[in-house]
């Protein structure tokens, strides 16, 4: 035998950039371009021209699936010429994020007792669309991971009271991770602003922050949105 190792082609998919995990998850081919098949479907639901009805989306759902059958058969014949697509982000750049998003999944999948590979895996692809500005419940602001991170070590304790105080419980732990995703967005601003006008130390800040939380919020108020499901924070793809 000749001593080549065998080459692994990797995928990348088209809408969020992210590596397909072919051990995990299906790849979906369409266009020759590849995808997650949530990201293809959300791709296909924003579509406005052409519009697709949800029969139509299936039939390209299905046949992007067969294609991506063919990719991988095909594999062999290409298994000579480069990975499909390289991010081209810096070395250095690329292994902080890396870590960057490591050390937020590490943190949620604990938090939220999260830890079936597929839940992890579209909790990854959510990070990485708040990142890129895509995450529609986002409205476009781009979240980098540390920051992300932050938030939640930063308002912890908020969010913690938050969930004693919903009046009717969040029923899944991935529901309320991603409930507490967009509290977080909508906390974004001010949590920029307090990074920037930080003078105290970042317990003070903490401090600071829940008690006027306490103070100023009227939970009652904003306690309508409590029924939110899985799939309504799956739409904001
Ligand atoms: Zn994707």
């Amino acid at each position: 035998m000749a001593n080549t190792g065998k080459k692994v082609i990797q995928y990348f998919c088209e809408v969020c950039n992210n590596l397909i995990d072919l051990k995990n998850e299906d790849l979906y081919t369409y266009r020759n371009k590849f995808y997650h098949m949530d990201c293809l479907t959300s791709k296909l639901k924003r579509s406005k021209k052409p519009k697709y009805t949800g029969e139509k989306i299936k039939v390209i759902l299905e046949q992007a699936k067969e294609r991506g059958k063919v990719t991988r058969r095909n594999e062999k014949r290409h298994s000579t010429s480069k990975p499909v697509k390289l991010p081209s982000v810096n070395k250095e750049a690329e292994i902080k994020e890396k870590q960057d998003m490591q050390q937020l999944i590490d943190y949620v999948s604990s938090k939220y007792r999260i830890t079936s590979q597929s839940e992890i895996q579209r909790v990854k692809r959510t990070f990485t669309m708040i990142k890129n500005g895509t995450y529609k419940r986002a409205d476009g602001q781009k979240i980098p991971y540390e920051n992300m991170y932050n938030m939640f070590c930063n308002y912890e304790q908020e969010l913690n009271y938050i969930h004693s105080r919903l009046k009717n419980p969040i029923d899944t732990q991935i529901a309320l991770l991603y409930y507490d995703i967009v509290v977080l967005i909508n906390k974004y601003s001010e949590y920029i602003y307090n990074k920037n006008h930080a003078t105290k130390n970042e317990n003070d800040i903490k401090d600071f922050e829940v008690s006027t939380y306490l103070k100023g919020r009227n939970i009652e108020e904003d306690d309508s949105d409590d029924n939110l499901d899985i799939e309504a924070f799956l739409e904001g793809y």
